[in-house]
């Protein structure tokens, strides 16, 4: 299989993982003593007593998987390989692909964009949620609010605006009543509505090409769409459309989330 060549060694993963966690020098994750011993694939503090490895004090403790499987697994994930081809690949179920492409979702950091100049905003409806949200023109900036109803309505707009639209931006949206007047309850430089009726769409074309990449996105990785998780999928989404290069490797990956977890002592 081709794709195992860019599999580095399980030394060199340890080495990565090491160098993520614990710096130049070992120390023990409970009480931070370094006369640590290595004993098999485990190490032990001689202060403490307490053993541990290299994943036992992070939030991928219970990842019991060979090194390079897990890398393997994360590299399919940032590479955006579908549910079913990484179960091939990797040989693992399709519940623990769907549970570790969950954890690696979930420990994206957490992003705000603050959005500004000229906002393109507007909804996507699913089945019992609706996604507002906002890109910046021209570039690689979002910002949404997923909203667990059918529709939105405009004290949602006008929340979005206070907490992810900068005053004085020019905020383009198409003709929905929920936008109409929406700059006399935030200072808006300018709201420009398109009016689809009239076969106006140039307005909100980015943002209506971000839904349709998102769309796509979701389908043909998680191959179903289940609304309940509309947060998460869509916050990944944002993670790829605005930081492409933490995706780029499993490394970038690991620099970013991964960190030693405090232990009550
Ligand atoms: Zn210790």
């Amino acid at each position: 299989m081709y794709q195992l060549q860019q599999i580095p060694s399980e030394t060199k993963i340890k080495k990565y993982l090491r160098h993520i966690l614990f710096g130049k020098n070992l120390f023990c994750p409970v009480c931070g003593s370094r006369k640590v011993v290595q004993y098999e694939t485990r190490y032990r503090c001689r202060t403490c007593r307490k053993k541990f490895s290299l994943f036992s004090h992070t939030w991928l403790s219970n990842m019991k998987l060979p090194y390079e499987k897990f890398w393997l697994l994360l590299w399919s994930w940032t590479t955006a390989i579908p549910i079913k081809q990484t179960k091939t690949l990797t040989r693992l179920s399709e519940k623990t692909v769907r549970y570790w492409f969950s954890a690696f979702r979930a420990h994206l950091p957490r992003e705000t964009h603050v959005l500004e100049r000229i906002v393109q905003l507007d909804e996507a409806y699913f089945r019992n949620a609706a996604l507002l949200m906002g890109k910046q023109k021209g570039m690689r900036r979002l910002a949404y609010d997923v909203i667990f109803q059918p529709s939105v309505d405009r004290y949602q707009a006008t929340q979005f605006l206070f907490q992810k639209v900068k005053p004085g931006t020019k905020l383009w949206t198409d003709g929905a009543a929920i936008y109409r007047g929406i700059e006399r309850y935030w200072p808006l430089k300018e709201h420009r509505r398109d009016l689809h009726c009239k076969w106006e769409f140039g307005k909100t074309s980015e943002i209506e090409g971000v839904f349709g990449n998102y769309r796509t996105f979701v389908r043909r990785m998680y191959h179903h769409h289940w609304s309940e998780n509309l947060e998460e999928y869509v916050r990944e989404f944002c993670f790829r459309f605005s930081s492409p290069e933490l995706f780029e490797n499993p490394l970038f990956y690991l620099q970013k989330t991964l960190s030693l977890v405090p232990t009550c002592i």
